[in-house]
């Protein structure tokens, strides 16, 4: 594949480096081939081998992309991408009107704009998917570039392009000549691969981003980002742009119109659908869409959920591991003890067994000394009775040395008595010898006085006389 220096529809040649297929334009954010296109004239001139011919329908798109054929896009495409399409232009855009789809291939969505009211055609590079378009569906197809097509200027409400814009060589011109037929409050409807800016080539790579499969340098010569579509059309005085969640992650889904966005409610959509019996099947077609869409939302909420119980089993299950191994480690070491335990009953065991032998020595030992002791107890009890009556003898012992006792201190005190009587009787025996004494003496002197009285010659006669 030959190097382009291609500049960007923007008029950026100042390109950066983001991979060896595409560079970065920093002033607009869009993504650039930097390989030469392998169709850069829009025109078939040869089916079978111009790269958009024929061939691109069925070898290419299945061999190297991966889809479905042509054929088989036709019938899948009605209920999945159309049906979404369809469903998100109602919203902006109510039939009856004029539409056109470029790049429609098989135009199955322009089949559907046409039963849903719109008086719709498609147009398509390929005589022969012209061709196709018009046998599988019965719709009215334009064949060649836009540029080439005799539209009246400002007659159109709608202009649809899937997967169409990354392809053109100069989105510009077309887009500009696209506004052209379009009337004042026409809208572009468009499905596009979206460049999540900054992020580098290597960080996709990385992380295995889907952008990746955009990559198909000579084919998406120009991969738009938010920012680089919505300058893309304000440069063409189409001001207005809503983005709608896009039908695959890796795209953006956008509306753009030269005048205000209007969105109408359900009931007018259903309203202007039921106007015809062929209105009426598209709304059939959109009802099943929208229950396949909550349905699809209930799924992944049960995923999410089904997803986190499963995490929380996950801990669970390691929990239960965790306990299993722990479980088994004290099974081992129960086991151990029990091992212990069973050793430390047959040591018991063989103890108690030595101990009972033992015992059954010391009984007969006991019994010997039992017989010693009920002896020396006997003993006691005869030691102790008589001691017993010692003691009674002692007591009557003491009663009576008691008795003894008081009887002496009573004959002390007899003596005590007795002596103060003695020494009374010593005094007064002395008194009494002092008194014998005197009284001796007396006596002496009276004997004395007596003999002088009687030697008296008056005593002598009376005496005689016998008086005396
Ligand atoms: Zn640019």
């Amino acid at each position: 594949m030959a190097q382009s220096d291609r500049a960007c529809w923007c008029g950026n040649q100042d390109l950066s480096e983001f991979s060896d297929l595409y560079r970065r334009c920093a002033r607009c954010q869009t993504l650039v081939t930097r390989i030469t296109p392998a169709q850069d004239d829009p025109h078939i001139h040869n089916d079978d081998q111009d790269f958009y011919g024929k061939e691109y329908w069925f070898k290419h798109q299945v061999q190297d992309l991966g889809f479905l054929n042509i054929n088989d896009r036709a019938r899948s495409d009605l209920s999945e991408r159309c049906a979404h399409w369809m469903r998100t232009l109602l919203k902006y855009k109510l039939p009856p009107g004029k539409a056109l789809e470029l790049g429609c291939a098989h135009g199955g969505f322009v089949a559907m704009l046409k039963r849903a009211g719109f008086d719709a055609s498609g147009l398509e590079l390929s005589p022969w998917v012209v061709d196709f378009a018009k046998k599988t569906f019965d719709i009215p197809m334009l064949l060649g570039p836009l540029e080439d097509q005799s539209i009246a200027p400002a007659s159109l409400d709608v202009i649809a392009l899937m997967d169409v814009l990354e392809h053109l060589p100069d989105p510009a011109g077309t887009m500009g000549k696209a506004l052209e037929l379009l009337k004042d409050d026409g809208i572009l409807l468009i499905q596009t691969p979206c460049y999540q800016e900054g992020r580098t080539h290597e960080q996709m790579v990385r992380e295995n981003d889907l952008f990746l499969e955009q990559f198909k340098a000579n084919e998406h010569l120009n991969l738009f980002s938010q920012t680089s579509a919505r300058e893309l059309f304000d440069r063409l005085g189409a001001r207005h742009i809503a983005f709608e969640p896009p039908m695959f992650g890796y795209d953006m889904f956008i509306l753009v119109s030269r005048r205000p966005l209007k969105l109408h409610e359900t009931a007018q959509i259903e309203h202007a659908l039921s106007a015809t019996p062929d209105g009426r099947m598209i709304q059939a077609l959109l009802d099943g869409d929208n229950r396949l869409r909550t349905l699809r939302d209930q799924h992944n909420q049960t995923e999410a959920d089904r997803a986190k119980r499963l995490e929380v089993i996950g801990q669970l299950n390691q929990q239960v591991q965790q306990i299993d191994a722990d479980r088994s480690q004290r099974l081992s070491a129960m086991q151990t003890l029990q091992q212990q335990l069973q050793q430390l009953q047959e040591q018991s065991r063989q103890e108690i067994a030595s101990a009972v032998a033992q015992r059954e020595l010391t009984a007969t030992e006991a019994a010997k000394r039992l017989k010693i002791i009920e002896q020396q107890a006997g003993q006691i009890a005869q030691i102790e009775m008589d001691r017993a009556n010692r003691l009674s003898i002692i007591e009557t012992l003491s009663a009576e040395v008691q008795q003894f006792q008081e009887a002496a201190r009573q004959r002390l005190q007899v003596i005590e008595q007795q002596q103060q009587e003695m020494t009374q009787l010593r005094q007064e025996t002395t008194q009494l010898r002092q008194e014998t004494s005197q009284l001796r003496q007396e006596l002496q002197s009276l004997t004395a006085s007596h003999q002088k009285l009687l030697n008296r010659p008056a005593v002598r006669a009376l005496r005689r006389m016998g008086l005396a």
